[in-house]
């Protein structure tokens, strides 16, 4: 007997999947509306090859913004699906406060056309939350970025080598130097991190990418571990006017 067909209609009609920006019914779970989604900024090449900040031409190449030319990050890059503005963050937020966790999802299949970058053998690390934020939260949202971006390329997700030490204060509105000193110090490595990193390539994994003190803290330990690349996958991206060149 197939009860499917009259049990679908009923679910459906209980919970009808919705634009997770503004809420209108949409016809799958976990899609954007057709007016948010081209609202949404997602970003596309050319980019600067160490930060993925946008850049207005493309050059043969490795192309580096004015700020990498000055100084490279520690990491190796950044693939963000998206401009971080309102509507972006709005995802970001309702990830993080746990009111969509099926959005972890939705994110990690937009960041799926960026595994043609990772070495077969990289090893996604998620950005660790403090154990204090963890316990009053339940979960850290890279985590379950991470575990959806495993799910679909195959790869390996080790949330044991980085850990957080010390609750940071948000570092919007910091300067670059305060930002810094906020997240130095904050993360360390566990005392295996060595033999689980040594000569792989790591896929950090963070929601939001603001300024990339949090990135490069964490990428400097990894580094130290022994990983050869260091490759950020973000939702989200910062990216002001004045450094948009
Ligand atoms: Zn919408
Ligand atoms: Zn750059």
């Amino acid at each position: 007997m197939p009860l499917r067909p009259l049990f679908r209609p009923l679910v459906d009609f209980a919970l009808p999947p919705r634009c997770p920006i503004c809420g209108v019914t949409v016809s799958t779970d976990n899609h954007f509306c057709l007016s948010c989604w081209q609202e949404l900024d997602f970003l596309a090449k050319p980019w600067c090859s160490a930060c993925g900040m946008p850049l207005v031409f493309d050059h043969p190449g490795e192309s580096l913004c004015v700020k990498c030319l000055a100084t490279r990050p520690v990491h190796d890059g950044v693939r963000a699906a998206v401009r971080y503005d309102d509507l972006s963050a709005l995802i970001a937020m309702r990830l993080k406060y746990g009111t969509r966790l099926g959005l972890a999802r939705l994110i990690a299949e937009h960041l799926q056309k960026y595994i043609a970058d990772c070495p077969d053998d990289a090893v996604i690390v998620p950005v660790p939350l403090h154990r204090s934020r963890l316990w009053s939260r339940g979960f850290n949202q890279s985590v379950l970025i991470g575990r959806e971006l495993a799910r679909n390329s195959g790869m390996q997700m080790d949330q044991d080598v980085l850990v957080r030490t010390k609750v940071t204060p948000p570092l919007r509105g910091m300067s670059g130097k305060q930002r810094r000193k906020t997240v130095n110090n904050a993360f360390a490595l566990r005392p295996d991190a060595q033999k689980r990193l040594a000569g792989r390539p790591v896929v950090l994994v963070d929601d939001v990418y603001t300024s990339g003190s949090t990135s490069n803290a964490c990428a400097r330990l990894l580094k130290k571990a022994g990983a050869n690349q260091v490759l950020v996958f973000c939702w989200a991206r910062v990216i002001s006017d004045s450094e948009n060149l």
